[in-house]
């Protein structure tokens, strides 16, 4: 099989966004998208800051008109989850289980999954009452009492938005000072469905087959308590997709990859012909627009690179 000129592995608005770019380019990238692909925007409802929809547009809406884009210009899109990668040399190899792909650059926009808390009843009762998606299953709580831990922005937009469905949402903060922006906290407070419990951590969600309730401690009363809930939201922030790449592409200490913002290539990482963009690489300001804004920097620093390959191939092949 020939070496593509790009391989994409990743399908946010970051992979989506180099895609686009490189098949205007006529570049023929290869996209492997992974099983779920879309990225978080499918786990949101209404999107109302991305530019070009003033009266807002629904996440997975969204992630479908930027696929249907990339596929538009040619964007070949394989549906699986990139296995093993081999990134070094001029040649780069990425597996789907099996199946080898080579190309001259890889782009990887793996973007970053939801974290938990770590509870001994976290795991076995995700799914029965345990979430990390206000939006994909606030719904199934209706007139229930529910919670929310975390204190930033997503806690606070988790919680209104769950207020659609639930009775009541304790939101429970380990401080109690927020990271979330003033007008979420204040949008929060003033929503009368919301209770506030701070200073206090979750020492374990409670239930057998499904979520009945939370242990709490309070770190300034010293105090421990039971609240009954049916629905526990984990909302404390994300980790980087970046396992498939360990060991061969710099990473930060907390796993997002480093970028080289001084170099002329902005999305450069430590491997030549080897790119990142989106929430993979980002762990400041993690928006959609800003993901597809370096997803487009991506494509053209591959573009570029893929170009100097070309110019240097003619010159070695030019009479002297
Ligand atoms: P975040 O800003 O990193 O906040 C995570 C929160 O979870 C913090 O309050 C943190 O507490 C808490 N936390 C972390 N680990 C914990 C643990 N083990 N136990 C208990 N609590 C823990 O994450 P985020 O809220 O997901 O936001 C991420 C980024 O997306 C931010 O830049 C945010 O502005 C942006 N965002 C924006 C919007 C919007 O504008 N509509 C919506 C969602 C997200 P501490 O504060 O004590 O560390």
């Amino acid at each position: 099989m020939s070496v593509r000129n790009v391989i994409i592995v990743g399908s946010g608005p970051a992979g989506l966004t180099a895609a686009i770019y490189a098949s205007r380019a006529n570049l023929e990238p290869l996209l492997i998208e992974g099983y779920q692909s879309g990225g978080q925007l499918m786990l949101t409802s209404e999107v109302e800051n991305f530019p070009g929809f003033r009266g807002g547009i629904m996440g997975p809406e969204l992630m479908g008109e930027m696929r249907a884009q990339a596929a538009r210009f040619g964007t070949e899109i394989i549906t699986a989850d990139a296995t093993k990668v081999d990134l070094e040399g001029p040649i780069k190899k990425v597996w789907v289980d099996d199946d080898l792909y080579e190309g001259h650059t890889v782009i990887i926009s793996t973007g970053a999954k939801a974290k938990l808390l770590g509870l001994e009843n976290e795991g076995r009762l995700m799914g029965r009452g345990v979430s990390t998606c206000a939006t994909c299953d606030g719904f199934f709580f209706g007139g229930k009492d529910i919670a929310v831990i975390g204190g930033g922005d997503s806690a606070m937009e988790e919680a209104n938005f769950l207020t659609r469905f639930a009775n009541k949402v304790y939101l429970v903060h380990r401080r109690d000072e927020f990271r979330a922006s003033p007008i979420m906290v204040d949008r929060a407070k003033a929503n009368p469905k919301i209770e506030f419990v701070v200073n206090t951590v979750v020492e374990d969600v409670l239930g057998e087959d499904a979520v009945t309730g939370m242990a709490l401690y309070n770190r300034v009363t010293e105090e421990r308590s039971e609240i009954a809930v049916e629905g526990f939201f984990v909302a404390i922030g994300h980790k980087p997709t970046t396992a498939l790449f360990a060991g061969q592409i710099d990473m930060k200490d907390n796993g997002y990859i480093i970028t080289s913002p001084n170099k002329h290539q902005q999305t450069a990482t430590n491997i030549p012909g080897v790119y990142a963009c989106g929430d993979v690489q980002d762990d400041h300001y993690r928006q959609a627009i800003t993901a597809a804004g370096s997803g487009c920097q991506a494509a053209l620093d591959a573009q570029h690179y893929i170009e100097a390959l070309e110019d240097a191939a003619e010159a070695a092949a030019a009479p002297a």
